[in-house]
């Protein structure tokens, strides 16, 4: 029996409709285990620019460095997207905040529940089985780096660097996954042409040496692109860059069906950040048809990576199995063969959820 304190950062858009139902869930369990978890609100993104100026309020901050972990919904708000000269924006809340709290890994589990083998535009047969965890790299690169105009603004520029410490930390942390899984490791870079990835590399076959028992394979982004989708079982961990991780884990989530499916987990060395991979989704916020599968499996991360509660988590993961295996679908995953009572709003598919913990 534990006592944990988690802060709800729900954001903007179907952020705020998810998260309501992943709490619900990490209230169930704890009430299932014996454990007492606390929580407290703070905000974020657009909402926060609205009521602060601020995408990140210092109170924020102060109540995410406070808590034992935070579960996180998304930010962003059509205003921004269409107007890429607002000086500030949704977005930098969410960079600061990785920044500020140290958070230089991603985590992000890629494995398909097999009741969704035909939601995915892949085919099944190749599918089948696959089961990869990315980290991607989350505070240096081309995003943090310096950037600007010259030549009166005709000429735009963005430095990429990493520093040797950067890949060693988040290299070690992927090598140590590949222990408790399948033992391979998948790098990837572009060293065939960019300074970053040759440092990349070096520093990969360095640590290796580390672990002999795990098996390395160095990959051009390029390539990785072309076999995620031609062969997806090939793979088990991959380690990668901020923006070639940005990218190929976007087009991974395909593998899953659906954006609605994803979880992940932002760690470093203070509180971890768990959420969705999708965005704030404007295009059906406030219709009450958010899948919320992604903030519930974003909860059972929190619960094995930041409190060590394997049992608790692996027992929302298979709800969320059970839920999938008795038909119930968010319309997202849904398909012509589903039968429309089945078909769920958000609210409705976490009730689902919560009766199998
Ligand atoms: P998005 O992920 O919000 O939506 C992409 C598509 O997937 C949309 O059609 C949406 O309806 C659907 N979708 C996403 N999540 C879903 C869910 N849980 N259930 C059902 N359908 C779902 O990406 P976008 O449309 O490119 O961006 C919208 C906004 O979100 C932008 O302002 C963008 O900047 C922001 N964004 C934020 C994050 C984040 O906070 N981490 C990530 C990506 C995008």
């Amino acid at each position: 029996m534990a006592t944990k304190h988690i802060l709800i950062v729900p954001g903007d858009g179907i952020g705020q409709e998810v998260t309501a139902v992943g709490k619900k869930v990490l209230d169930k369990i704890a009430v299932k285990f014996g454990h007492t978890f606390t929580y407290d609100e703070a905000l974020i993104g657009h909402v926060a620019i609205e009521a602060t100026g601020n995408p990140l309020p210092d109170e924020s901050l102060e109540k995410m460095r406070k808590s034992d972990a935070v579960l996180f919904g998304a930010v962003g708000h059509p205003k921004y997207d269409n107007d890429p000269s607002a000086k500030v924006r949704p977005e930098q809340g969410l960079l600061k905040m990785r920044k500020e709290l140290g958070l230089y890994a991603n985590l992000r589990p890629i494995k398909l529940f097999d009741e969704l083998l035909e939601a995915s535009s892949i085919k099944p047969e190749i599918l089948k089985g696959a089961d990869i965890l990315f980290f991607r790299e989350l505070t240096g690169d081309i995003y943090f780096g310096e950037k600007g105009r010259k030549n009166n603004g005709d000429t735009a520029y963005d430095i990429a660097e990493y520093s040797r410490y950067e890949v060693e930390r988040i290299a070690r942390k992927a090598f140590d996954a590949a222990r408790t899984r399948r033992k391979k490791l998948c790098s990837v870079d572009k060293a065939n042409v960019i300074e970053t990835s040759r440092l990349w590399r070096e520093v990969v076959q360095k640590i290796a040496l580390e672990y002999p028992d795990v098996e390395v394979e160095h990959q051009f982004v390029d390539a990785t692109a072309m076999l995620l989708i031609k062969d997806p079982r090939r793979f088990d961990v991959v380690v990668t860059a901020n923006l070639f991780g940005d990218i190929l884990t976007d087009e991974a989530s395909q593998i899953a069906g659906s954006m609605g499916m994803l979880a992940s987990a932002s760690i470093g060395d203070g509180t971890g950040v768990y959420e969705p991979i999708h965005g704030s989704a404007h295009d059906i916020t406030g219709m009450g048809v958010a899948n919320p599968l992604a903030s519930i499996l974003s909860a059972a991360l929190l619960l094995d990576i930041s409190f060590n509660m394997k049992a608790e988590s692996e027992m929302v993961i298979s709800a969320v199995d059970k839920v999938l295996k008795a038909g119930f679908r968010t319309r997202d995953i849904a398909n012509a063969q589903t039968p429309a009572d089945k078909i769920l709003g958000t609210a409705a598919m976490g009730e689902e959820v919560l009766k199998f913990i």
